[in-house]
């Protein structure tokens, strides 16, 4: 067990469970997501040809992407494994993904659903607050510093992400079933995909997550 890819709709709780288990398992988290939001906060090239396509909750092109998960995999910490969240995306990327594997002799561990309804989905993201600084993640329903505004782990300001709208979320999910579902099919048929429901509370679907990785 040491290269998984973690797929689901957004707001399934992929990134929680990929940073406890990086944590867990000393491998590097790596959310083409955050990649590509740092990249814009630094305003650099790739940030400002994805900004668009992310706003409008469209999936960036794949030639960006792949440009920045292959520079990603190539990096020292890999060597040990990793945990990808966010990518695979379409099944171009996913047969891309294992081109670059099979290519070094390597293959996936395993490739991990978390799935989640409709309206759960929509009412996580839509009242997703962010830290614009750590990423800690918050929500309005919550008793926290949201209220305040501030993070209470660093101190800066908790922010609404853009694509984070009802109606961008809308599209985000349709984007999700028509773009990423297939890879439901794709990763089943290789024998590696697990599915775990994204409804139970964060350290339950870790331990089933940790449970099935033993
Ligand atoms: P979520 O999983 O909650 O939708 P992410 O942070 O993973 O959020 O992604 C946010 C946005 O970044 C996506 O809607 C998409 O525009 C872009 N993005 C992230 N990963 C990819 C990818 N592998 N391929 C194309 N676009 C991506």
């Amino acid at each position: 067990m040491n290269k998984l890819v973690l797929i689901g709709p957004p707001g399934a709780g992929k990134g929680t469970q990929a940073k406890m288990l990086s944590i867990k398992y000393q491998i590097p988290h790596i959310s083409t997501g955050d990649i590509l939001r740092e990249n814009i906060n630094r305003n650099t090239d790739l940030g400002r040809r994805a900004e668009l396509f992310i706003e409008r909750g469209q999936l960036v092109p794949d030639v960006l992407v792949l440009e920045i998960v292959l520079d990603r995999l190539h990096f020292e910490d890999c060597k040990a494994g990793y945990i990808l969240d966010g990518f695979p995306r379409n099944l171009s990327q996913a047969l891309e993904l294992n081109k670059i594997l099979s290519s070094e002799g390597e293959q996936l561990s395993a490739a991990i659903l978390i799935d989640a309804d409709r309206d759960s989905i929509i009412r996580r993201i839509t009242g997703r607050r962010q830290c614009e600084s750590c990423g800690a993640i918050y929500h309005i329903e919550e008793p926290s510093a949201e209220k305040a505004g501030i993070c209470d782990k660093c101190g800066s300001e908790i922010i609404q992400r853009k694509d984070d709208h009802e109606k961008i979320v809308k599209k985000r999910l349709e984007v999700y079933e028509e773009q990423t579902q297939p890879l439901i099919t794709y990763y089943d048929k290789l024998n590696i995909l697990h599915r775990i429901d994204g409804h139970g509370g964060i350290d339950q679907i870790f331990n089933e997550i940790c449970g099935l990785l033993q």
